[in-house]
């Protein structure tokens, strides 16, 4: 019998079988393999799309990380990840799950590390702005500083380590005996044709539920209506088939937001913007919020304005200091961008009221040279104010990828609703629980890959069963 995607009867035939499988062949999925091969087992990777992307190559690819040695070549003092664990727990005010906020902390550094020492990857560390709520220069990408190279650089490193990722291959159910052990896989392939994978062990490595919009319409109404920017694939099958297995399931309602996708072109406009002094206004040419909140419950902030749309604005030096992100060059390229010689031309741009226009910038000139306080309570004096050529961007808020999931233990085994890990079920990135709490705003920015390469070097690490 069937139920939920889990069959509790004996495969009717095994067609190839490996030690360990893995579902998803994103960040998570791709570090387990590499983790799991170091180890000594013989691991296969399924993968739905007929090429591997997921919402790890959407991503822009920086990935938080204390106390590495990245940071300290370039003199970053960040000495241990107490701090970072205390950022953690800052942004979602204490209530993201502790004991998996203390986990990320400590082991995503040892992750990069690893990941540099035995696979070549080149990491950098971003150290020209913070991203809000961070207390120091941590994220971490390679090079190219997008999640599409990060990606390339994982597939290579699994190619190279003759790690076999098969692609067409979505898994449409799993096979459990009555002890909660998985036995087996059932992949449909674009023929129609049905194949069994024996395993010894499973990752779910085939993140949230962001792609399922019964399901995000279920846990987090507030973004329903949002438009959905992550991975189309990601249908939340580890949450559906954890229920089905009794699995506990946390902070399902906790998600990263986004409040600055251009609209209607569908870019990423980096919050690097609004934390080197733009501003973000409503279609009345007003503020709405202390835009150095975060970017993730700016999403919700955005949509509930007119229209549901806001304009970034910034001027030539913000500008210049974008063309630095790949994302926002693409938005140059696409036309997104506006530029105005003064006020009366931003607003003709825009089609914002000119009046209301000019006192929001008047307004903030104020702030920033100390003479009134921001409503919002956002402090403008650190960096120069805003000066002509203005520059303009209309955007959206949107949904990026969910953040609750499968409760796991330290060494991501998934746990049932005793709090019992399965015996050989194990889960990362965003099929676990993150590390955000159960609000938009409790993500820190980076928590999507922290958890993605942390939770899947833990699983990989300890899979062999
Ligand atoms: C635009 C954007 C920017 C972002 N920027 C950042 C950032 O800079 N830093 C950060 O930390 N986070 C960022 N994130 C979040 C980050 O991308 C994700 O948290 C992270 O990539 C999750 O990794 P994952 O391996 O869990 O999932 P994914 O990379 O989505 O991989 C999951 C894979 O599983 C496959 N799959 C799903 N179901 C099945 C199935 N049944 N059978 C087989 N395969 C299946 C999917 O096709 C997919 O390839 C961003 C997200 C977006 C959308």
């Amino acid at each position: 019998m069937t139920l939920g995607g889990i069959s509790r009867d004996t495969p009717p035939r095994i067609d190839a079988e490996a030690d360990v499988v893995i579902i998803g062949a994103g960040a998570c999925g791709l570090v387990a393999a590499l983790r799991a091969k170091a180890a000594g087992a013989d691991v296969l990777v399924l993968e739905r799309d007929a090429s591997p992307s997921g919402s790890t190559s959407m991503s822009s690819g920086f990935v938080p990380a204390p106390a590495t040695r990245f940071q300290r070549a370039i003199g970053v003092e960040d000495d241990t990840p107490e701090l970072f664990e205390a950022d953690l727990l800052a942004k979602s005010k204490g209530k993201s799950d502790k004991r998996l906020a203390r986990l990320a902390s400590r082991t995503i550094g040892p992750a990069l590390e690893w990941l540099a020492d035995a696979h070549g990857l080149d990491w950098i560390v971003l150290d020209d702005f913070l991203y809000p709520g961070h207390s120091r220069h941590r994220m971490h990408a390679v090079p190219e500083k997008t999640g599409a190279a990060l990606l390339a650089r994982l597939l290579t490193a699994v190619e190279q380590a003759d790690i076999p990722v098969v692609t067409d291959a979505p898994v449409t159910k799993l096979f459990a005996d009555t002890d909660n052990r998985i036995t087996a896989v059932e992949i449909s392939r674009p023929d129609g044709h049905t194949e069994t994978l024996g395993c010894k062990a499973l990752i779910l490595a085939c993140n949230g539920y962001g792609g399922n919009r019964e399901l995000v319409a279920r846990h987090i109404p507030e973004i329903a209506e949002g438009m959905y920017y992550g991975h189309e694939g990601n249908k939340g099958d580890a949450i559906l088939w954890g229920e089905a297995l009794g699995a506990e399931l946390k902070h399902l309602s906790g998600y990263q937001g986004h409040g600055s996708l251009a609209h209607p072109h569908g870019i990423l406009i980096s919050w690097a913007l609004m934390m080197e002094g733009g501003i973000q206004v409503n279609l009345e040419g007003r503020r709405f919020s202390n835009e150095h909140g975060g970017y993730s419950e700016q999403a919700v902030h955005v949509l509930g304005q007119p229209d549901g749309v806001a304009w970034d604005i910034y001027d030539a030096r913000i500008h210049a200091f974008a063309l630095g992100f790949p994302d926002y060059a693409e938005a140059v390229k696409a036309g997104a961008i506006r530029e105005a010689s003064d006020v009366s031309g931003l607003a003709k741009v825009t089609g914002l009221p000119e009046a209301a226009l000019a006192e929001t910038l008047g307004d903030i000139a104020r702030y920033q040279s100390g003479e009134a306080d921001d409503p919002f309570s956002r402090d403008f004096t650190g960096k120069p104010g805003l000066a002509p050529p203005y520059y303009a961007v209309k955007v959206t808020g949107a949904l990026f990828h969910t953040q609750g999931g499968l409760m796991i233990d330290d060494e991501a085994r998934v746990l049932d609703r005793a709090g019992k890990p399965f015996p050989n079920l194990f889960a990362g990135g965003g099929a676990a629980c993150g590390v955000s709490g159960p609000e938009v705003s409790g993500y820190l920015s980076g928590n999507g890959l922290l958890t993605a390469i942390a939770f899947g070097y833990l699983a990989g690490s300890f899979c062999q069963v």
